[in-house]
């Protein structure tokens, strides 16, 4: 597919919400925003289309239903997946890893081992413990190495003959760090474990290639990839997901039932019961067919631009210190930085003052924060709209609270005052 070629002024301009809005949005790796392209895409399905799905008679249901196998087969291609069958509708990542505890969780024994990372949000964390406890397996950690990325030197010592899950972040949603995946692939199917990958803060950036990866499951959601909230995807190869039991049980999902048995659709319905999140899933198709159309390596370029200069700004205000590499290698654009002495929730109450929008607190991420010695810190995090001056004032912002003192400053070409 061709692509168009990258301005972030002008793709900016393309999002209602953000265009004109004076706001600076830095808080995509929470919620991004969505293109004009989407609302149009959710307008047309509500006026046009606006029906249950499957088994209607009548042209709004097959037209619900077309729009909803096309929004499947988009997806597909934005994995490169063998096919849309190994996509399944969830209502976001947390609802996907659930699924997969649940389901595959379901054939795990007494002392089988699931390798995890300290660098994991929490959806991709307490339904391993819950797991866990349940089945009496055993979960296992690699570490973090000092800038705040999965320690891989501690691979052949944690991933044992008994392990049979490798459930790991493809990005850290804390320290922007990026997973090398090839050498948990390799190790991996040395002692015959899946791997699953977390990609909500990866799939925000750019199509992915499951082909190419060599992962058995992904998860990710719709609202961190310029789709609407409530919707996000599982997919799964397709003799794996065949493979497995139900997770939610009633309507859409079965093929006979009597009054005392039931049996069940192949995937991916087995795992959509009841209505599926209908808009949801057509937004995040035209989402992904949107993302599809854009220039990433363009965008990378820009990424890592801004991400340079933020992490020079912050480098250059005393007191911030930033939890995650230092260098643009291998992270995306999430900074996560603490300030001597000021509350996380007061660096975000003061630059909200200024019109930029951060998160604060231990984002999900408990033992990782508290791995950095905090309990809590601030988070920017950039989109492919993200331009310079949203960057300055966040940087401006924290300099008058760290000094007390007012006005913007003149920062040179790396963000730092001139
Ligand atoms: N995993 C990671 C790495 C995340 O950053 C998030 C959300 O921030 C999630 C999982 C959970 O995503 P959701 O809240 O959309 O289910």
């Amino acid at each position: 597919m061709s692509c168009r070629s990258f301005d972030p002024a002008a793709l900016k301009r393309e999002f209602p919400g953000l265009a004109d809005s004076g706001l600076h949005y830095l808080d995509n790796a929470a919620t991004a925003q969505m293109p004009e392209t989407v609302l149009q895409a959710l307008y047309r399905f509500e006026i046009e289309a606006r029906a249950n799905v499957h088994e209607g008679a009548h042209r709004r249901a097959r037209a619900a239903t077309v729009a909803l196998t096309e929004a499947r087969s988009q997806v597909a291609r934005f994995l490169n997946a063998h096919g849309p069958d190994e996509v399944v509708f969830t209502y976001g990542t947390t609802s996907s890893l659930n699924l997969l505890a649940r389901t595959f969780g379901a054939s795990l024994d007494p002392g089988d081992e699931i390798l995890l990372s300290v660098l994991e949000h929490h959806s991709n964390l307490v339904p391993w413990q819950r797991l866990a406890s349940a089945r009496g397996l055993v979960l296992r950690f690699l570490p973090m190495t000092p800038d705040g990325r999965i320690d891989m030197g501690r691979l052949t010592s944690e991933l044992t003959p008994r392990c049979r899950l490798v459930a790991m972040t493809h990005c850290s949603n804390v320290t922007g760090a990026i997973t090398d995946v090839a050498p948990l692939v390799a190790a991996a199917r040395v002692v015959g474990a899946k791997v699953l990958l977390d990609g909500a803060q990866r799939a925000p950036h750019g199509p992915l290639d499951m082909r190419a990866l060599g992962v058995d499951f992904y998860a990710f959601s719709g609202h961190k990839t310029y789709g609407p909230t409530g919707i996000g995807v599982l997919w799964g190869r397709r003799e794996l997901l065949e493979a497995l039991p139900p997770f939610l049980t009633g309507g859409q999902m079965i093929e006979e039932v009597t009054l005392t048995s039931a049996t069940f659709r192949p995937p991916p319905r087995r795992f959509e019961a009841g209505t599926p999140p209908i808009a949801g899933a057509i937004g995040l198709g035209t989402a992904l067919g949107w993302m599809q159309s854009l220039d990433w390596r363009a965008i990378r370029k820009h990424e890592v631009h801004l991400t340079r200069r933020l992490l020079d700004g912050l480098a250059s205000i005393k007191g911030a210190r930033v939890l995650g590499p230092m260098d643009t290698e291998d992270r995306r654009g999430v900074v996560t930085f603490c300030v001597d002495a000021i509350a996380p929730t007061d660096v975000c109450r003061h630059l909200d003052g200024h019109g930029v929008a951060l998160r604060g607190g231990h984002h999900c991420a408990q033992p990782l924060v508290r791995a950095f010695g905090v309990e809590g810190a601030a988070r920017a995090s950039l989109g492919p709209y993200s331009l310079d001056g949203d960057v300055d004032a966040l940087l401006n912002g924290l300099e008058e609270l760290v000094q007390g003192r007012r006005g913007p400053k003149a920062r040179d070409g790396k963000g730092v005052p001139r």
